[in-house]
């Protein structure tokens, strides 16, 4: 098989162009400040680097090669940029400025010969994958996903093909300069360029779209006033601990905590004041939890709590540790000390065969009610027999 050099080039060339294309496409719309224009530059600094290289003999030589290895620094530098964008994190500023400066030093007459020069480059630039590698691996901004393991995959590819091209030129393999290693290796260089550039932009848009949906799913099962599971996630969960409680005949409880007064909050100190005192609640609710444990927010000032595996007195000391939590830790509210109290009604103990999480929800609901009844701040336990009669009038509609 032999590998035409210049239509690779033309491909290559190509190819990186229509990506950094199709990556301005993508972020149309999206504020400057968003990480894939810097990606589309660093592709445009980086198909501009291959196209000042081709031009060694129609330029003069210095001002091509040094052209062409400012481009392709740049196009790292700007690969830094997107990834500290991506993190919302702050862009180092010597580690992106540096490196451009420091070509300008290598390429200068300072340096003892040229091939000092292309192996001090090509040592730089590895020096500028590592930095790609371990903003990937920052844990101040973590990256999750497939999306970091196509681009780690690549830059360490790349890294070691900087520094194989570093010995080469050292070790007198080959010369100094694009073409010195011959057809077939300006050919391999070529093809793996064209690999590394479709496996960056592929790498970038899987971390966004991994990001947005991770965004989406949040946004469909958070509260976002809390950060607690909202209504429908925490239904779902419910739902998955009865049919494992079932399966294993487990124990399973159930609290339902609505807060005492709160309208009064709301009339006192204002709307604002009340959402502090439901994230102030969430809170206490979160420390006090176990990890298997589950909390949302079941409606506007009421919590669900399920717990797998506990029965009704663990659960109990559950539901009085936390009203006293929160009994205890007033909400900062300006000046002020919101204090509220909880009324939990408790459903605990074995789930039957004709028990569902609406069954479960009702008998926690009627338990809290009667704690409300019974004069607020207290806890309140569904007895076997009104459980019956809970699922009776349930299932009678
Ligand atoms: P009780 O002790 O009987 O539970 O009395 P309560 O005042 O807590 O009960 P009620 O159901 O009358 O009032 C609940 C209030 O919760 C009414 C509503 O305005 C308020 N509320 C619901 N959702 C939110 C919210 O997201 N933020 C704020 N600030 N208030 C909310
Ligand atoms: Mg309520
Ligand atoms: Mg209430």
């Amino acid at each position: 098989m032999t590998l035409d050099v210049p239509t690779l080039f033309v491909v290559v060339t190509a190819v990186t162009l229509l990506m950094s294309f199709w990556i301005c496409l993508m972020a149309w719309g999206q504020p400057r400040g968003h990480e894939l224009w810097p990606l589309a530059l660093s592709l445009v600094a980086y198909a501009s680097s291959n196209v000042l290289f081709s031009l060694r003999q129609l330029l003069p030589e210095i001002v091509a090669v040094a052209a062409g290895n400012l481009a392709y620094s740049g196009s790292l530098s700007l690969m830094l940029v997107a990834i500290r964008r991506f993190q919302r994190g702050p862009v180092g500023r010597w580690q992106v400025t540096l490196p451009i400066v420091l070509v300008f030093v290598l390429l200068s007459p300072l340096m003892p010969s040229e091939e000092a020069s292309s192996v001090s480059i090509n040592i730089l630039c590895a020096g500028q994958m590592v930095l790609l590698l371990s903003a990937l691996y920052d844990r101040r901004y973590p990256i999750e996903g497939r999306g970091r393991i196509i681009l780690f995959s690549t830059y360490s590819g790349m890294t070691g093909v900087l520094l194989l091209r570093a010995y080469a030129v050292y070790s007198g393999l080959i010369g100094v300069g694009t073409a010195a290693g011959g057809a077939r290796w300006l050919a391999l260089v070529f093809v793996l360029a064209m690999c590394a550039v479709l496996s960056i932009a592929l790498g970038f848009v899987y971390m966004t779209m991994e990001r947005a949906e991770r965004l989406n799913y949040e946004m469909a099962m958070k509260d976002m006033l809390t950060g607690l599971a909202n209504r429908r996630a925490i239904s779902e969960d419910l739902a998955h601990a009865v049919a494992r409680a079932q399966r294993h005949g487990a124990l399973l409880s159930v609290l339902l905590i609505d807060i005492d007064h709160f309208k009064r909050v709301n009339d006192d100190y204002g709307h604002p004041a009340g959402d502090a005192v439901l994230r102030s609640v969430a809170q206490a609710l979160r420390e006090r939890l176990r990890a298997q444990d589950l909390v949302g927010r079941f409606g506007g000032e009421e919590f669900l709590v399920v717990l797998p595996d506990t029965g009704l007195e663990g659960a109990l000391v559950l539901a009085e540790a936390l009203r006293g939590d929160v009994e205890r830790t007033p909400a900062p509210w300006g000046a002020h000390h919101i204090a509220v109290t909880i009324s939990v009604g408790v459903r605990g103990g074995r789930v039957g065969g004709a028990d569902t999480r609406e069954s479960l929800v009702a008998a926690a609901d009627a338990a809290m009610y009667r704690a409300k009844e019974g004069g607020r701040n207290r806890v309140e336990h569904t007895a076997a027999g009104i459980l019956t009669e809970v699922r009776t009038a349930i299932q009678a509609g």
